[in-house]
């Protein structure tokens, strides 16, 4: 794919009078975007994929009095297969949901674009399990949202947790603890878990995957980020837990 200063990717649309939609654009170089497609409902029109949610492509954007319009498009991808699978649809909807919580106007974040559609291409054209791959990108997204969770000491003593042992989880304090400080609202993570949490932040996401030494906590991180992020997010209670 090559990227330009027009490529982006629809986060959320919403429909309004007979056949327009407001559409909601993630560009990793202007952040988020909104912008009216007219007439994109009406079966001809040359906007008609480009305005549903996951298309990426080039933009181009009329702007008048701060408001901007969609007047083209050069479709990228639009991860249509996504749709043939209903967990992963939702899986996929709900990173949509978490990247419109931090994605802000005329802010770029060319990272977090990079991380969604290399997890989005991962979810519609590999056969890897969504579980590890969600909890993946949870990991990188607290990273790159500035609340990376502590996974080498305890966040309460400060005492070092080695590889191989089971911890709790405080989101509050900020990661984990260890099983001298946990008590009963902690999470429980075991030491495999622990080590999906490390590993991810050093493997590309095709590595992110459930092994027997290594399993993807996706609930301790979903409710972690949703934490954080101070907001329910669409699409959480769609999902099954871990
Ligand atoms: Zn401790």
């Amino acid at each position: 794919m090559t990227q330009t200063e027009n490529t982006a990717i629809v986060m959320r649309y919403t429909n309004y009078r007979e056949s327009d939609r407001m559409i909601s654009l993630f560009s990793p170089v202007k952040g988020r975007i909104e912008a009216n497609a007219r007439g994109c409902r009406k079966p001809k029109s040359p906007l008609l994929n480009a305005a549903e949610v996951f298309a990426l492509g080039d933009f181009m954007l009329y702007e008048k009095a701060g408001r901007y319009t969609v007047t083209g498009v050069q479709m990228i991808e639009s991860f249509y297969p996504l749709r043939l699978d209903f967990d992963r649809l939702t899986v996929g909807t709900y990173l949509m949901s978490l990247c419109e919580a931090v994605v802000q106007p005329g802010q770029g974040a060319q990272e977090l674009f990079m991380l969604l559609l290399h997890t989005l291409s991962r979810l519609t054209y590999s056969d890897q399990e969504w579980r590890p791959l969600l909890t993946g990108f949870l990991m990188h997204f607290s990273v790159l949202s500035g609340f990376r969770p502590r996974l080498y000491h305890c966040c309460r003593c400060g005492e070092e947790i080695p590889d191989g042992i089971n911890a709790g989880f405080d989101g509050k304090s900020g990661g984990l603890c260890c099983l001298r400080c946990k008590t009963r609202g902690d999470e429980a993570l075991s030491a495999p878990q622990i080590r999906f949490l490390r590993k991810s932040l050093e493997k590309p996401a095709s590595q992110w995957v459930n092994s027997p030494d290594m399993h993807a906590p996706m609930g301790v991180m979903r409710r972690f980020v949703e934490m954080e992020l101070g907001q329910r997010i669409t699409g959480s209670k769609m999902l099954p837990e871990d």
